[in-house]
């Protein structure tokens, strides 16, 4: 099943588009987009059952064009994990030894947005960092690797923007700030369950600049840490709540570790994709100048 946040409001994707979520259920579900966290069980039980249904094939849609406000699959999480160094290709590129265990950083929730919607870039140097990012649908602590997907409401993707000036300038990494200005968490367009994959371990990833060159592409496969493995290591301490959000990692091809180093400008369109899961889209713009 698929899920959306489209003007302020959670939707389901029918085949023929989709179908306001609290109007379908008879206010049961929504209109919030995070409400459908509070029992993700109940939700998506209803979305089956409702999608197979007669009725789905006469609800009336839920348009979409150039001015739709795509926000966030997920726009309140409690929590919001990131992994670092989770490709071989990227730590090589890092110059820096595989980790025998997962680097987990977090960001902060100010820094979400959707597809279509610009992120104003601060001063320094602004990164991508192209990922699969995992939706927690319920209250998950000491999973293990076989239980791990049952946790799962979703997956979507993401872009873990980074400011490489602030990261990199004291003793220890900075991640924390540095990947939290406002607009450097852009997700979506669409939540997707792990049961619409043949293999949710191995999906096709990537990035690349509207009109330009493709900078990022790998699968999901080469991870160092897979997804069971990440809910694994940080439920065994941190108990991950329903909505919350984990950013799984990022392949080679980061502007950092490129020669010379490239990073994003006023005016580039980064464009992030992941196979079965779908396209984000996010403008970048200059700062306003100080009056
Ligand atoms: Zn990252």
């Amino acid at each position: 099943m698929r899920s959306a946040h489209i003007d302020g409001r959670l939707v389901i994707k029918a085949r023929r588009g989709y179908l306001d979520a609290a109007e379908a259920s008879g206010q049961r579900f929504g209109p919030d987009p995070q409400s459908a966290f509070d029992d993700w069980e109940a939700f998506s039980s209803w979305t089956r059952e409702f999608l197979a249904s007669p009725d789905a094939a006469t609800a009336p849609l839920v348009g979409t064009d150039d001015s739709t406000k795509w926000g966030p699959p997920v726009p309140r999480p409690t929590q919001i994990f990131a992994v670092g160094l989770n490709y071989r290709d990227h730590i090589a590129e890092a110059k820096l030894e595989v980790p025998t265990e997962p680097a987990i950083f977090a960001k902060f929730r100010a820094s979400l947005t959707g597809h279509e919607s610009a992120v104003t870039l601060p001063e320094g140097l602004v990164d991508w960092e192209a990922e699969l990012v995992v939706v927690i649908g319920r209250y998950c602590y000491r999973a293990t690797r076989e239980t791990a997907w049952s946790y799962v409401a979703g997956l979507t993707v993401g872009q873990d923007l980074s400011e490489r000036r602030m990261q990199l300038a004291g003793p220890a990494p900075q991640y924390g700030l540095a990947k939290s200005y406002p607009g450097f968490a852009p997700l979506g367009p669409e939540l997707v369950s792990a049961d619409e994959f043949a293999d949710p371990d191995d999906l096709e990833l990537g990035c690349r600049l509207e009109g330009g060159e493709v900078l990022q592409k790998s699968r999901t496969s080469r991870m160092v840490f897979d997804v069971p493995e990440i809910i694994t290591y940080v439920s065994a301490v941190c108990p991950l709540l329903p909505g919350d959000v984990v950013f799984t990692g990022t392949p080679a091809g980061v502007g950092v570790g490129r020669t010379p180093p490239k990073f994003l400008a006023p005016g580039d369109v980064l464009v992030t994709w992941i196979e079965g899961i779908g396209t984000l889209r996010n403008p970048m713009l200059a700062q306003a100048s100080e009056a």
